[in-house]
């Protein structure tokens, strides 16, 4: 069955029950729920339900983009909810591709994309949450994360840039960052975008061969692709201990792009339906207004 998502390995009651989604319509979730052990290994980053190509998905697609905008317009003017979307992929997972796609069409006044790269030096002087805390969205907006406060377990611990003890401590750190936004009003998601190790070669391969993305090929790239299995285990434990009710992560089956696509754009606007914005009410007595001349 692919509904609960219990294909991609992803089993739990919890799944199933929100498996029931808020519009009515049955979809796999692709979540994590507390608690569960993910494997990636076992997660079919190829699955893609009934849908057999892009064409299948272009409609649905677009109608989950017109939700997110109608929803995110009704946020904004509300001003009392804001959502953070954090990213997180191996390279060439796709995170720039779901920023363009999923989000076009979005009022940019309300949204803003922050990215994090190695830390500078002021950056590395304080704790490790300072740069990010300093990004999260305001009420009323979305944020996204381009990478995020997860690189922290996640680089930091393959490439052995602190001790173990400082780097699984930042589990519970993190929950509680994050736990203390929603308390504030910033709901958060976060998405795992899964490709294979198959296709980051093959989207390496078409980065070199195409003179249009040549600009996106680094060296580095093949240099972190030798770490394949030590990434797949950080994002593992990063995954497991931190997906929780306030904030869960979706572990989105990622080498068909298009199904990608539509896995983050209806997840979003799945969380935005459910934080209900409205738009204020209006000034009492406009009835009886008429624009002087
Ligand atoms: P991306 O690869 O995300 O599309 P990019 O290609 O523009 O972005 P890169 O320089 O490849 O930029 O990626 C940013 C690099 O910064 C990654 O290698 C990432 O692991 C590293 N990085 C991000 N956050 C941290 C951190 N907290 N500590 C160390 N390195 C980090
Ligand atoms: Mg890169």
């Amino acid at each position: 069955m692919l509904k609960n998502g219990k294909k991609n390995g992803i089993k739990s009651a919890k799944s199933q029950e929100v498996s029931a989604s808020t519009n009515g319509t049955d979809y796999p979730r692709h979540s994590v729920s507390p608690g569960e052990k993910v494997m990636l290994a076992a997660v079919d980053a190829d699955q893609s339900e009934h849908y057999a190509r892009k064409k299948d998905v272009e409609e649905e697609l677009e109608v989950q983009r017109r939700r997110i905008q109608d929803l995110q317009a009704r946020q904004y003017a509300e001003n009392k909810q804001g959502l953070l979307i954090v990213l997180q992929a191996m390279d060439t997972g796709g995170k720039d591709g779901v920023i363009k796609h999923v989000f076009s069409g979005v009022n940019p006044q309300g949204c803003r994309v922050s990215s994090f790269k190695a830390p500078n030096p002021e950056e590395a002087n304080h704790d490790f949450l300072w740069r990010y805390h300093k990004s999260v969205p305001a009420r009323g907006r979305i944020g996204i994360f381009n990478r995020s406060h997860y690189e922290d377990v996640l680089v930091v611990r393959v490439k052995n840039l602190v001790p173990e003890e400082v780097w699984r401590a930042r589990y519970g750190l993190i929950n509680d960052f994050e736990y203390s936004l929603t308390r504030g009003g910033i709901a958060v998601i976060k998405f795992y975008l899964h490709i294979s190790k198959d296709e980051q070669k093959l989207r390496l391969e078409s980065r070199l061969a195409d003179p249009d993305k040549r600009w996106k090929f680094s060296t580095n790239d093949i240099k972190e692709r030798a770490f394949w299995d030590d990434y797949q285990v950080a994002f593992e434990d990063a995954i497991n201990n931190t997906s929780t009710e306030y904030a869960p992560w979706y572990v989105v089956p990622a080498n068909k792009k298009w199904y990608r696509n539509l896995v983050v754009a209806r997840t979003i606007a799945d969380t935005l339906e459910a934080m209900d914005p409205k738009f204020p009410p209006a000034e009492p007595g406009l009835e009886k207004i008429s624009i002087p001349d």
